[in-house]
């Protein structure tokens, strides 16, 4: 099958990281029309707006999109296009996988899970005022509502039907927050009386904290309110093995758009050396929206065989310090090669093979804001 998607290269290192997805996605046979529409910098200096109209009918049109990181410029007056983009196409649903890869960069290596979070309420609705002229009390109202948590429990349950996941957990503050946290528990445990196929769990979100710094390979898919699935995203993507390889969806009613967690890393814009990983993996996570889950998994497995191997990867994923086995750094486009190499190659029969030298080590300074 043939699909159009529109891709949106950004700011930064997203040119760089969005043309290795699509070297990849070559080396997959699923033949894929991308509509590049040019959102962020480009577009302010040609269109004097980051996000032109054309860009989101493109994304209305096809349904769905591939994103580099675009830069969020400060004080010059444009908000941020990543907000603007979830608010105008009511992405509702963002959600990031956190799977360790090859055990590299982890002290969980086991770690395979999904954080579902609810992207458009909350404490994020943007309901905040100052309280009095002095600016000495302020007040953010935190906005919760039960079509809105219907819609994300339903769809981290159809999620994990979709990928034969086990189980959901829902994480909220129930007991403090009785009316916000309580409406967003009732959702969830009406919704899971209507699939009895998978597990559903409840959680404290600061047991949950806990309980993923334990232990997170017992979590299969975690859905959540807006500020505490942001903050459980960050937590998973470090307990997997950090930006240069989270990669993220965002999901409306019929559309999707897949980017990597990571930002435009602007020092290394133009340098051929940043992580094409997180991008090629928001490939795969698009992939098997699409359907072409043979192709997702290629992907999937190409990147782990090339993380486990460690001949051809980039400077983050290369140094002491992320990895028990330093070697020489790879730029981005040779690594995105490699693993476009072996796309067709793998075996998908065989269990993913483990690192030579043991499991990684544990931190990944490169990668520290
Ligand atoms: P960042 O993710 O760009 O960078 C954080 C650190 O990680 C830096 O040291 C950076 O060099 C490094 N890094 C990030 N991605 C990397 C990769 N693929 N390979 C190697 N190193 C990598 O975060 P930031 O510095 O806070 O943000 C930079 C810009 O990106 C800002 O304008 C911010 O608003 C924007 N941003 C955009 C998105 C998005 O488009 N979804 C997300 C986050 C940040």
């Amino acid at each position: 099958m043939s699909y159009r998607a529109t891709l949106i290269p950004g700011d930064g290192i997203g040119p760089e990281v969005t043309k290795a997805a699509q070297v990849v996605a070559e080396a997959t046979g699923v033949t894929i029309d991308w509509e590049v529409a040019d959102a962020g910098e480009k577009a302010i200096r040609e269109k004097n707006t980051p996000l032109p109209d054309a860009v989101l009918e493109s994304i209305r049109r096809n349904k769905v999109a591939l994103k580099g990181p675009i830069t969020t410029p400060i004080g010059s007056g444009f908000r941020s296009v990543n907000v603007a983009l979830r608010q105008q196409l009511d992405l509702y649903a963002s959600v990031r996988p956190a799977r360790a890869i090859a055990g590299e960069g982890t002290r969980f290596p086991e770690t395979d899970l999904v954080v579902v979070r609810e992207a458009t309420e909350g404490l994020y609705a943007g309901v905040e005022h100052w309280v009095d002229r002095e600016h000495s009390a302020a007040e953010t109202i935190n906005i919760i509502t039960r079509k809105a948590s219907d819609r994300i429990v339903r769809f981290a349950f159809e999620l994990a039907r979709r990928e034969g996941r086990r189980k959901v957990t829902a994480v909220h503050k129930a007991n403090i927050m009785k009316t916000t946290g309580g409406l967003f528990q009732t959702a969830f445990r009406e919704m899971a009386k209507q699939y009895p196929d998978i597990a559903s769990e409840e959680r404290l979100i600061d047991n949950m904290c806990m309980q993923l710094a334990k232990k997170p390979e017992e979590y299969d898919v975690i859905v959540t309110t807006n500020l505490f699935g942001d903050i459980l995203s960050d937590l998973c993507a470090g307990l997997a093995g950090g930006l240069g390889v989270a990669p993220g969806a965002l999901f409306g009613e019929g559309i999707a758009v897949f980017e990597p967690v990571h930002g435009s890393a602007p020092k290394y814009a133009g340098q051929d050396k940043a992580n094409p990983v997180a991008e090629i993996l928001s490939l795969e996570l698009m992939l098997r929206h699409l359907g072409e889950r043979e192709a997702a998994e290629r992907v999937w497995r190409a990147v782990w065989e090339t993380i486990a191997e460690k001949k051809v990867v980039t400077y983050d994923l290369a140094l002491p310090g992320y990895t028990a086995r330093p070697v020489a750094p790879s730029s981005c486009s040779a690594m995105a090669r490699e693993i476009a190499r072996k796309v067709p190659l793998v075996d998908l029969s065989r269990p993913l093979p483990k690192p030579a030298a043991g499991w990684g080590a544990t931190t990944d300074p490169s990668l520290e804001t």
